[in-house]
């Protein structure tokens, strides 16, 4: 039987279907910043063979759309409300046909 690493568990989980950090970080029992660190990886090495996508989180107080960031862990507070209702960033990958 083949032994996958979190991380090539990871990118079969988000070939699956739009996903957030915190609902992998749950499931896997790994830290946010962990789970985040192997997004980042995997976003590098599929560069040739697909696509991560990123919903981008938003603040559920006013509506504010936060940018795609350089981090890809959400952040915690609105910059313009001040709000800690954020609705988490998701994530997907596509492979390329
Ligand atoms: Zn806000």
């Amino acid at each position: 039987m083949v032994e996958y690493t979190r991380r090539q568990r990871l990118t079969e989980d988000l070939k699956n279907g739009w996903i957030s950090i915190r609902a992998l970080s749950m499931s896997y029992k790994f830290p946010e910043k962990v789970i985040a660190d192997d997004i980042e990886h995997i976003k590098k090495s599929i560069s040739r063979r697909g696509k991560l996508m990123l919903k981008p989180a938003e603040c559920i107080n006013c509506g504010f759309v936060f940018k795609e960031r350089e981090k890809i862990k959400g952040p915690s507070k609105c910059p313009e409300c001040k709000s800690e209702r954020i609705k988490d960033g998701m994530f997907m990958l596509v492979e390329n046909k």
